[in-house]
């Protein structure tokens, strides 16, 4: 049978990179699962704390994060939604992970490389990080791998549904498992990854980095509960490019351009299968003569559509919160299940790495 897990920081309202890189891939594969299938999402607190949190606001963003989710349609009677600071496991086994990974492979991950400066194709001009803000680097920060991948292990995971900018974490996550296996026998299950069609969702700012929850310029994102008013001025003010003429889809070229025609067409997949509309190109064709003050709010328009019915569903549960204390309940609920299946597996890999209870 299949077990599907995946997660999320609670560091903002989900924008349209994470609902078309991974979210709406987790809805699909929800919808249709079969009954042997458990699916797991989880929202990974542990992991948001790798940099500074205030508090306060990571409490609010944790209870906005399980409304995002339910909003753009998980159900928890058919998934487990819960929090991963509530399941202690996930701690646990990172401990003994973290004993059988080697520091040479975290220390290639892209993304701790990026936080060090030490871009795989850095030019030998750029200023080398000063030794002082190395050293400030926390540990946490550097083994979130190793974190992630008991995430992923912890439930036995066959599939994992990521953004293209997490696929080397389970990669990762893979081969810590095999060699795992190689010395305490058959336990963890290597996980294979599903990326999303929309694959990478560019930041509306800076077209060649990915749209981020954690990027300082709001307006480099659009949140999954942005009104149709505040998505048409944040298109409007979208970087793209002075090209004159026609409107053309080339990711190589008009990064900018191509960003928001891909954003558009596959937030509203099934109204351009309506139109014959097969592919972002095809879309593109049929606005190429567009000027751009036309074309930008024809993009809007489009996103903001797709956007108001999760918008809405947003609001509701976040009323309904405050009526009857709903997200509390679901997490708690979440949580025992996750629970129910993470606590016997930890007790067997702790029962093969010689850690087994004396009566
Ligand atoms: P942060 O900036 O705090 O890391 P984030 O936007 O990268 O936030 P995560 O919580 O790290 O979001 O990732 C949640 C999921 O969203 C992951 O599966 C990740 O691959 C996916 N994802 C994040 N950003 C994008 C993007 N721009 N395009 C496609 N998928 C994305
Ligand atoms: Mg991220």
């Amino acid at each position: 049978p299949k077990r599907i897990f995946s997660g999320i920081q609670p560091t903002g309202i989900p924008h349209l990179g994470n609902y078309l890189g991974a979210l709406r891939q987790w809805v699909k594969l929800q919808n249709e699962a079969k009954a042997s299938t458990t699916l797991l999402f989880s929202i990974v607190d542990l992991h948001a704390i790798t940099v500074r949190q205030d508090a306060s606001t990571l409490f609010q963003m944790r209870k906005q994060m399980l409304a995002s989710l339910l909003a753009v349609g998980l159900d928890p009677s058919k998934s487990i939604l819960f929090c991963q600071s509530a399941v202690l496991q996930h701690a646990e086994l990172m401990w003994m992970l973290s004993c059988n990974a080697s520091v040479g492979y975290l220390s290639r991950m892209t993304q701790w490389k990026s936080k060090l400066n030490l871009r795989p194709n850095a030019s030998p001009f750029d200023a080398p990080p000063s030794s002082n803000s190395r050293e400030a680097l926390k540990l946490g920060l550097f083994s979130y791998p190793v974190l992630q991948a008991a995430d992923i292990l912890l439930y036995n995971t066959t599939h994992v549904p990521v953004g293209e900018d997490q696929s080397q974490h389970v990669e990762f996550t893979r081969e810590l498992a095999t060699g795992f296996n190689h010395a305490f026998g058959d336990l963890l299950v290597p996980p294979q990854t599903i990326l999303s069609p929309a694959k990478r969702v560019m930041s509306l700012k800076q077209p060649h980095k990915k749209m981020s929850k954690s990027a300082v310029n709001e307006g480099s994102r659009i949140l999954i509960s942005d009104t149709q008013e505040v998505v048409e001025e944040k298109i409007k003010v979208a970087v793209t490019d002075s090209v004159q003429g026609d409107i053309t889809y080339e990711p190589k070229m008009r990064p900018g351009v191509a960003n928001l025609i891909n954003i558009a067409f596959y937030m509203d997949e099934s109204g351009m299968q309506q139109r014959g509309l097969a592919s972002p190109e095809q879309l593109a064709q049929t606005m190429q003569h567009l000027a751009f003050q036309d074309w930008k709010p024809a993009i809007a328009d489009i996103i903001g559509k797709s956007l108001a019915p999760i918008r809405e569903r947003y609001m509701d549960i976040m009323e309904r919160d405050r009526q009857e204390q709903y997200l509390g309940k679901v997490q708690k609920d979440g949580a025992s299940r996750a629970k129910a299946i993470a606590e016997p597996n930890l007790r067997r890999i702790k029962n093969a790495m010689g850690m087994g209870s004396f009566d």
